[in-house]
């Protein structure tokens, strides 16, 4: 009797332990009269996967944000699949497949159609990680996340509770372990389970309950909400990549506007971004600042809205631009030569933000590009404008200086004469720079227009006979 006690105990893995500590729980299973998910806003390739994983005799199921996003009537913008085949499993059924990650390991599956490639991103049901020693780092920030576990298990160790419902498309039933579906009716973002402890094991957290409450409208819970204010400073032990990353999503959300304010309201933002610090401080000295960065943001949520792409390098160059402004007039004042003063204040806002959150290099070089192109809108004069409208970086450049026109900080003139220049052909282009001349009594031009002189014959190149 006693043995067959221990001996029980010794084959109990420790996965099967936490299911029961845990009480993970039936699932609701809610079918198509209520969700009234509408099976046209299904990616094709997401089905695909789900019904090959299903034929495979796996499980297989939509996850994560797209069923919210589906439970809402919004076309999701990817699809995240869930299922109980391990990654080596799911990697052998698919022709385009890939395991990415380590921390976190998960498969790609590509499908290429018309127009961009389509991936589906496969995880395998997790464990969840109470006390599981070297996956958990002191602070209770989860460092590994590779023990795969039940759907039950996978669903508590989601966020919220809007995100932790599985869609079958094969059955078109929901299967719902927190509640998800109500929450969504009260609209209500909830974390699953202690939010205290959830934070703890991923700060990030805090920046996406922000960041959700703000796409959908919902409120955060009470319970979810309270810890934030003590834990938020637990950002700073995460890594700057990861934190760059939630961050860019928050900008680009389509929300970002609202996210920001959320940020402030929440008392995230500061120390995260430095810039927006001063952006978010209500002070009258701020009010320009916040008028560019709000045309800026409110302009970038309408093109996300619209399904067209907005560039990191732009978005961080507005964010942080009434920073570099102020600085540029400061080494103006001074005695700095405007060239010279712009570009020491790009190195200051720059060293400024890496304090608190690097901005990955290949956005920091567009960001330079398109702020040292703003006073070169003004010089119309000679080759000038002929050269920058050249230049591979123009058309950001040149958006950007309509923002500024939109606030009132370059006269709006400048701008049309811009928009004016860029559609007219040669001859109109030549009329538009005299009417510079012009504008400022004739003598606007400290250099004579030259001419591009027509190349000379080319040499042969060398050992050619002619
Ligand atoms: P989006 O519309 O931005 O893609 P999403 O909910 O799909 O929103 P993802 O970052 O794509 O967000 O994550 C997919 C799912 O993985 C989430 O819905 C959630 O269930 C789970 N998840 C992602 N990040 C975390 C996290 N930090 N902690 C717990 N669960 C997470
Ligand atoms: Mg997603």
């Amino acid at each position: 009797m006693i043995t067959k006690f221990i001996k029980r105990i010794l084959r109990r893995d420790p996965m099967v332990k936490h299911t029961q500590a845990n009480n993970t729980g039936a699932p609701k299973r809610i079918s198509k009269k209520s969700h009234r998910i509408d099976p046209h806003l299904l990616s094709k390739n997401a089905v695909k996967v789900t019904d090959t994983l299903q034929q495979a005799g796996y499980e297989a199921f939509i996850v994560g944000g797209a069923v919210r996003d589906l439970a809402l009537g919004i076309s999701p913008k990817d699809f995240d699949v869930a299922t109980n085949a391990t990654p080596d499993q799911v990697q052998k059924l698919f022709r385009k497949a890939r395991l990415i990650g380590r921390r976190f390991q998960i498969v790609h599956v590509t499908f290429f159609g018309k127009g961009h490639p389509e991936i589906i991103e496969v995880s395998t049901f997790r464990a969840l990680l109470d006390n599981a020693g070297d996956h958990v780092a002191e602070s209770g920030r989860i460092l590994r996340d590779n023990v795969w576990g039940s759907q039950g298990e996978d669903a508590a160790r989601r966020d919220f509770t809007i995100n932790a419902m599985y869609y079958d498309p094969s059955s078109e039933t929901v299967l719902d372990y927190h509640g998800g579906m109500a929450d969504m009716q009260k609209k209500t973002l909830r974390m699953i389970g202690d939010p205290a402890k959830r934070y703890r094991e991923d700060p990030v957290r805090m920046l996406r309950a922000v960041r959700f409450a703000a796409k959908t409208g919902f409120d955060l819970d009470s319970a979810t909400r309270a810890p934030i204010a003590k834990l938020g400073k637990l950002l700073n032990d995460v890594p700057s990549a990861r934190l760059f990353d939630e961050i860019l999503k928050l900008l680009m959300s389509g929300y970002s506007w609202a996210a920001i304010q959320g940020l402030k309201e929440a008392g995230l933002h500061h120390g995260l971004l430095p810039l927006l610090d001063h952006i978010l401080d209500d002070g009258e000295a701020s009010k320009g600042a916040n008028s560019f960065v709000k045309l800026a943001l409110a302009n970038t949520d309408q093109r996300i809205q619209s399904g067209k792409s907005v560039s990191a390098g732009f978005l961080f160059a507005t964010l942080l631009w009434p920073d570099l402004l102020k600085n540029w007039k400061a080494n103006i004042a001074k005695g700095v030569a405007n060239i010279p003063a712009l570009h020491d204040a790009m190195d200051d806002t720059i060293a400024t933000q890496s304090s608190g959150m690097t901005i990955q290099r290949r956005f920091e070089s567009d960001m330079r590009e398109i702020w040292s192109m703003q006073p070169r809108f003004e010089r119309r004069v000679g080759r000038y404008p002929y050269r920058l409208i050249e230049s591979p970086r123009f058309r950001a450049g040149y958006d950007f200086m309509l923002l500024r026109c939109a606030t009132g900080e370059l006269n709006p003139a400048i701008g049309q004469w811009w928009t004016d220049f860029i559609e007219a052909d040669t001859v109109g282009q030549d009329e538009l720079m005299a009417s510079v001349k012009n504008e400022s009594g004739n003598n606007a031009s400290p250099t004579k227009r030259r001419r591009r002189r027509k190349p000379k014959a080319a040499l042969p190149p060398e050992g050619a006979s002619s």
